[in-house]
């Protein structure tokens, strides 16, 4: 009262709530709510209004489309929707399905936010804080002990994934959005921020040196993996939440959707949070994050550094029953959802130790001198192993469905693996969907003698319950020339899944390992490329690939399934091409489900059917 906003903009006078005018002036505030409900109306939006009251009369200065925060966003859809001012289309669109991350998961309050150290690549989403160690042996050991830890590395391996698994968030120094760091963390639903190059991490020194900062082991830390912040001390955290208007909003946009997700997930933990979160099955079950278990590795490695397949074959053994109730897991929280397994895709190596550490290891032995000869002998072979699998360009070597060729007996072992669990869950009354996906397949004979090895193994395992499973049997198409010959391994593919990640890889010839922290960053910002290309689907050259690849599939199976499961699944722009040229799902991380939902609602409502879905009408008449 007596004032102007000018007064309370400078601070000098505390601005009461808008109720106080009610008790002041009741007349004035009723022609203001009146007009304020009048101009909502008018604009089919919260309004931000300016007003006076001069010698009791009201005046309207300005009105505008009010600010707001996500969770505000929602909810003024869902209650514009409910007042008939809006319809339920016109609400969806309204959704920036980017904002959504803010809701899905933890955020920074960010008036605490006052030392940033560095900022990296935003890999997944989410606030995280605790003590700073840089050895996965640490992260696990102080988790054990209740500790709050940030696991900082310069990159992750597979053998890091104990520490993994208790940090509560990731720091790399090098990788980019499709690094392992980015990948285990997205589907995790850990935050992460990678490729911070600024930062030099030195594990031996138990430190990390930011231009002339240091930051030591136990030291308090905050992540902020929505923005790529690292931030010096403990921020307070706010904590994500499920709102009604959320569940509102992703049943309507359920109503409008034509395209399906589905998730990336490797674990029965996976599946139940994906499934709570809508996923209408899962698209990509990685098999190799079921090995990297501190109790199956070792396991693991012996199947590798076998001699013989006899060998082989024991150590598959031991793993057959660890794999057959991963499945069987897995299947029952899918129940009656199609569950997409691909066949072991990684290099053998990433599996075995580090060589330089086994190295160290002999050198200390030799030197040191304790260590019996059979002791080093079993290192020097180790050693041998671990250097005849060494490729030099691992991602372009024995890996995906060559390692199947060449090793069969290890996808055998998968492969029975899986029909056990069905068959298993079939007698316990588990409706069981499974595809079986064959990775990196680049030509048609690849697919072509792996399908008959899965078909003749369903046979023996399953017997007269294959009537009672349903399976598919598919590849992915990740590598250019599988996609440019697509027709004839539809022959022998009941579905294709886009593996985007490699495809974009494999496409643009850049490394998803090492391009972020070198030219792709550089490109970006001189606007060579608009976007990163494996965060957003490179739609004029990737898109291009899988729309031919799709179609040509098509012709050849008009039944044939398509998604995609590369990290494009989670991305707005890349779900709406993904709708547009009528693949049938998107597959992504758990807790990118419901962005993706009503992404796909909106890719609906702006761009109707698709050319393929028309056709598809058109034939069913
Ligand atoms: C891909 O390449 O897109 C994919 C999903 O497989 P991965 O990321 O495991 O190589
Ligand atoms: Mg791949």
């Amino acid at each position: 009262m007596n004032a102007q906003g000018e007064d309370v903009v400078a601070g000098v006078r505390t601005p009461l709530s808008i109720s106080a005018l009610q008790n002041e002036m009741p007349e004035i505030y009723d022609q203001l709510f009146q007009a304020a409900k009048q101009l909502e109306k008018r604009y089919k939006d919260m309004q931000d209004i300016e007003f006076t009251v001069e010698r009791n009369k009201l005046y309207l200065l300005q009105t505008r489309n009010g600010k707001r925060n996500a969770q505000a966003a929602l909810k003024i859809a869902v209650d514009l929707v409910k007042e008939g001012l809006l319809s339920k289309h016109e609400a969806l669109q309204r959704i920036e399905v980017s904002h959504l991350d803010q809701l899905l998961h933890r955020g920074i309050d960010e008036k605490s936010v006052k030392d940033v150290l560095a900022k990296g690549l935003p890999a997944s989403p989410g606030a995280a804080v605790g003590q700073i160690v840089f050895d996965p042996d640490t992260a696990a050991e102080w988790g054990r002990e209740g500790k709050k830890v940030i696991l900082a590395r310069s990159e992750t391996t597979p053998e890091d994934i104990h520490g993994v698994l208790v940090c509560e968030g990731i720091l790399t120094s090098r990788g980019g959005m499709t690094s392992h760091a980015a990948v285990v963390a997205r589907g995790m639903g850990k935050p992460c921020v990678c490729g911070c190059e600024e930062l030099r991490i030195l594990p031996e020194e138990k430190r990390m040196v930011a231009g002339s900062r240091t930051i030591t082991e136990g030291d308090w830390l905050t992540l902020d993996g929505a923005t790529g912040r690292v931030i010096v001390g403990a921020v307070p955290l706010q904590e994500a939440e499920m709102t009604e208007e959320l569940v509102q909003m992703l049943q309507w946009a359920d109503e409008v959707r034509t395209l399906k997700v589905r998730a990336n997930g490797d674990t029965p933990h996976d599946a139940r949070v994906a499934r709570q979160l809508g996923a209408e099955g899962i698209g990509l079950c990685r098999t190799e994050h079921m090995f990297f278990a501190p109790n199956r590795l070792p396991v693991v490695q012996q199947m590798i550094v076998a001699d013989n397949p006899e060998e082989r074959k024991q150590a598959l053994h031991k793993l057959l029953p660890m794999q057959q109730s991963d499945f069987e897991a897995i299947f029952t929280e899918m129940d009656g959802l199609p569950v997409t397994i691909r066949l072991l895709d990684p290099p053998l190596h990433e599996f075995l130790p580090n060589l330089q550490d086994l190295q160290q290891r002999l050198a200390a032995l030799t030197y040191e001198q304790d260590g019996s000869e059979a002791e080093k002998e079993e290192l020097r072979s180790l050693i041998g192993k671990v250097q005849m699998l060494h490729e030099t360009n691992p991602m372009l070597g024995q890996r995906g469905c060559r390692l199947g060729i060449v090793y069969p007996e290890i996808y055998d072992m998968q492969i029975e693996a899986i029909f056990r669990a069905a068959s298993a869950c079939i007698d316990r009354g588990v409706a069981v969907i499974p595809e079986i996906m064959v990775p990196l397949v680049g030509h048609v004979n690849e697919l072509k003698i792996l399908r008959e090895l899965i078909d003749f193994v369903a046979d023996q395992v399953l017997g007269e319950k294959r009537r009672d499973c349903p399976y598919k049997v598919g590849t992915m198409i990740e590598v250019p020339r599988a996609a440019l010959t697509a027709g004839q391994i539809a022959g022998y593919a009941e579905f294709f899944s886009f593996g985007t990640n490699d495809l974009t890889q494999m496409t643009f010839g850049y490394s998803r390992d090492d391009a972020e922290g070198k030219f792709l960053t550089h490109y970006i910002d001189k606007k060579l490329l608009a976007h990163n290309p494996f965060q957003v689907l490179d739609t004029e050259g990737v898109g291009q690939l899988i729309e031919l690849a799709a179609s040509a599939g098509r012709t050849v199976r008009p039944a044939l399934k398509t998604g995609i499961c590369g990290e494009h699944g989670g991305d707005k722009d890349s779900i709406f091409f993904c709708h547009r040229i009528g693949l049938d799902y998107v597959s992504c991380s758990p807790y990118r489900i419901p962005l993706a939902r009503i992404a796909a609602a909106q890719a609906y409502i702006e761009l109707g059917n698709s050319p393929v879905q028309e056709q598809a009408f058109a034939r069913i008449g």
